[in-house]
């Protein structure tokens, strides 16, 4: 297990296979006041598979209500989040309720959002799902997205705990353990050097991984996350390293479109891009060319499409991360293992999107 120690909160993080089975019993020990009820929020993909365990793990005595979402981003609405909150009021949930995302990043956040917000907020645990939510489940920040900006409306509300029961994650898409994946790259890039070459010695494919050798990989990862929102749990400095490759990842996706790419496809491309940008400033050498290769053998495209226009590209960028004099923040690195926040001019930014084209 990691421990989660963020300024407003701390909690643990249990890591392990079939714990899905166990969460009604260990919760009577964690949480300190008993829960009046359970409110489980999960997905068209998940339920069918998992549902009916987590249920299973409550006395009877207990009240478990629980609403299906359909699978996918497009369900961080307003409309959903209103439909999980009318189901809520009507199942008569109250401030000692507990609400359980039982899903990926997009349950996590949408029920986190409804549990920080339902009466001024009730209390929620996180059951992730799947590999990227390993990130998103951990640290407290909880969104819906808004017609005009992705995870725009939202707060900071930590669960009582997470339980990641990993034996779930081998019924997930090979696609979607890749699209995970980057962000585990990422927290080793930004702040492990030796975790990232524990990863590139053990991870050249997602086929027949032992779950052993999943459990270690996850906990390293989470513990470079809950690092970082231990000394900053509201992004006023060191977390905004964790959007490495998220510049252009995010600008990617919504440029292609959402669904062409998965976040983690994007986030990779971004990464080797923030990467060159690296160099070029700090004026080092990070050997791209050796990162590339194993991305490759992992399944992930390298280079930025072609068919994106690079101007285009540059102007979704700024508004991402728009500063002063026209500059856009970027996370780079120092050296493998060490991140810093710069402001970088647009020209740079554009000519190196050009390189990196395919
Ligand atoms: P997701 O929740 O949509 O899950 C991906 C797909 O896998 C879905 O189709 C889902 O139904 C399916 N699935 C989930 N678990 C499964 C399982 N065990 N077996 C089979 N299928 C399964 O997406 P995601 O990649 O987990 O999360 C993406 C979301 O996370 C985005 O909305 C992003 O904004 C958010 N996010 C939040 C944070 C944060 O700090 N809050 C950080 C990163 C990402
Ligand atoms: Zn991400």
């Amino acid at each position: 297990k990691v421990e989660i120690r963020a300024a407003s909160k701390t909690y643990q993080v249990f890591i392990g296979s079939g714990l899905r089975h166990q969460i009604g019993s260990q919760l009577k020990s964690i949480l300190s006041q008993p829960p009046s009820s359970i409110f489980i929020i999960s997905d068209t993909n998940v339920a069918p598979k998992y549902l009916d365990d987590v249920k299973a793990s409550f006395d009877k005595e207990l009240s478990v209500f629980d609403y299906v979402i359909k699978s996918g981003e497009a369900s961080k609405s307003f409309q959903v989040y209103e439909d999980v909150l009318t189901k809520a009021l009507e199942s008569n949930l109250d401030r000692k309720s507990v609400v359980i995302a039982l899903g990926g990043g997009v349950v996590g956040d949408l029920a986190g959002f409804v549990a920080a917000t339902y009466m001024r907020g009730i209390r929620f645990v996180q059951v992730p799902t799947t590999l990227l939510a390993h990130d998103s489940s951990v640290g407290g920040k909880v969104a819906i997205n808004h017609p005009l900006g992705k995870n725009m409306i939202g707060s900071f509300h930590q669960p009582e705990v997470v339980f990641y029961d990993t034996e779930t994650l081998y019924s997930l898409p090979k696609r979607e353990w890749r699209s995970g994946f980057a962000e585990v790259i990422k927290h080793g890039f930004i702040r492990n050097r030796r975790f990232l070459e524990e990863l590139e010695r053990d991870w050249t494919s997602f086929e027949n991984i032992p779950i052993e050798q999943l459990n270690t990989m996850l906990e390293k990862s989470i513990s470079v996350k809950a690092d970082v929102v231990a000394e900053d749990e509201k992004e006023l400095g060191v977390r905004a390293h964790l959007n490495l490759g998220h510049t252009l990842g995010h600008a990617l996706e919504a440029e292609l479109g959402y669904g062409v790419m998965t976040h983690g496809e994007a986030v990779a491309i971004g990464i080797l891009y923030a990467m060159r940008l690296s160099e070029e400033i700090n004026q080092i050498d990070l050997n791209i060319p050796h990162y590339e290769e194993w991305f490759r053998r992992l399944g992930y495209e390298t280079r930025i499409p072609a068919s994106l226009k690079g101007e285009k590209l540059l102007k979704t960028m700024s508004q991402d991360k728009k500063v002063e004099a026209g500059t856009i923040r970027m996370v780079l690195l120092e050296k493998i293992g060490q991140a810093t926040v710069t402001n970088i001019p647009p020209d740079i930014i554009l000519a190196l999107i050009e390189e990196r084209m395919e």
